[in-house]
């Protein structure tokens, strides 16, 4: 079936590209057109369905390549989240997960990646979304993420201990489904009596063991990282993204590494910061200097040319699934262009992912994932929590 869709401007994705008085022409599940309206408009046949978006900006579909889908936002805090995930039943979690992701969907994320899992329920909700029998946005799954023995989100059910057991266990996730690994190299925050954040967890060489079996196997590794130690062995080992990426060497100290950083610009090894909405409460807890250590770590990355990706660590405590959009206020905040932040939000996650051809910016031959908002984006961020039209893969979100 055609589609076109047409408003006062098209942002196919790039920062700086723009197609003022745009049309997007969609068949079935692709795009095939984006241009002018006057042009997009004599490629579409008679009949074709039109719908005018007056005031309105048309841009790829979202991407939030951190979310915990498995996770309830709505916990008290974060022992009534693991209670609640270590206790569900494999039917009610697929169920409540399928919710969450629609959530997004609405929002105008069409892709998101499910950083971690309990028993690869994530891709069983991704498959039940290919399949047509559940709608949602496309989810790349990671299973449940490696971690040690006791280690951080260890009830998720994917500890290993040795190198033995770290190939045995890729192998289990690679069995389970999943389109990535997920290995939390150094500790984090919501599993008691777990390292702490800025702890290794694996060294070096045991991290080496992971990827290599990881990419025996086709999939990228995504690691977990707040220590700087750990950001460094990760990146050493091969890793795709860096989640979090916090520089941390103590409980009150950072200590970032030029050299790692200049690195992952050099080997296009990503950064996402994992930061909800719920920044502006930090930032007003926090001393001056110490919200800058925490924060500042973004545009000093960014500097040095590592590419950073959007996720929001939804389904913790008070990060939910739909506003991304508050989430990327942040880089606003920041001192970062609005264009540069929708780039970041669709263009860079997608390829982050793996799916830069797929999707992630408007042209011929990708998938229809494309989002309609009243105003301007790049004049008001605030402008992508104002839906008019959300597509996914060309069917329309209702
Ligand atoms: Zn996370």
């Amino acid at each position: 079936m055609l589609r076109l869709i047409t408003a006062d401007r098209v942002l196919p994705g790039p920062e700086g590209e723009c197609v003022e008085d745009g049309a997007v022409l969609v068949d079935g599940t692709r795009v095939v057109a984006v241009g002018p309206c006057r042009e997009v408009l004599a490629l579409a046949p008679e009949g074709t369905g039109r719908q005018h978006f007056d005031g309105a900006t048309v841009l790829p579909g979202l991407v939030n390549a951190h979310v915990h889908l498995a996770f309830d936002e709505t916990s008290a805090d974060a022992a009534a989240l693991v209670e609640t995930v270590r206790t569900a039943s494999d039917e009610s979690l697929r169920h409540a997960m399928g919710r969450r992701a629609l959530a997004a969907l609405r929002s105008g994320v069409t892709t998101l990646r499910d950083c971690g899992d309990r028993g690869g329920l994530a891709a069983r909700v991704r498959d039940d979304i290919t399949a047509g029998a559940a709608r949602g946005p496309r989810i790349v799954a990671t299973g449940p993420p490696l971690t040690v023995p006791g280690g951080h989100c260890w009830f998720l059910g994917a500890a290993a201990g040795s190198d033995r057991g770290i190939r045995d266990q890729v192998r289990r996730n690679a069995e389970l489904g999943v389109d990535m690994i997920k290995v939390m190299a150094s500790g984090g925050q919501i599993t008691p009596h777990s390292p702490p954040s800025w702890t290794s967890q694996f060294d070096r060489d045991q991290l080496r063991v992971l990827v290599a079996e990881a990419e025996r196997l086709g999939l990228p590794v995504a690691a977990h990282a707040h220590g700087t130690e750990a950001i460094r062995d990760a990146v050493a080992a091969g890793a795709r993204t860096i989640e979090h990426c916090s520089w941390m060497t103590g409980q009150r100290s950072v200590r970032r590494d030029p050299a790692t950083a200049a690195e992952m610009a050099a080997r296009g090894v990503r950064a996402c910061a994992a930061s909800s909405r719920n920044w502006r409460t930090i930032i007003e807890k926090l001393p001056p200097e110490v919200a800058e250590q925490v924060y500042g770590r973004l545009p000093w990355m960014a500097e040095r040319g590592v590419d950073l990706i959007t996720g929001t660590d939804a389904g913790l405590p008070g990060s939910p699934f739909d506003d991304l959009a508050g989430a990327l206020e942040l880089y606003a905040h920041l001192g970062f262009a609005p264009g540069r932040i929708l780039e970041m939000a669709t263009v860079s996650s997608a390829a982050a992912l793996g799916l830069g051809e797929v999707t992630g910016r408007l042209a011929a031959g990708r998938d229809a994932d494309v989002l309609v908002v009243h105003g301007d984006p790049r004049a008001d961020l605030g402008a992508l929590a104002d839906v008019c039209l959300v597509l996914a893969r060309g069917a329309v979100v209702d």
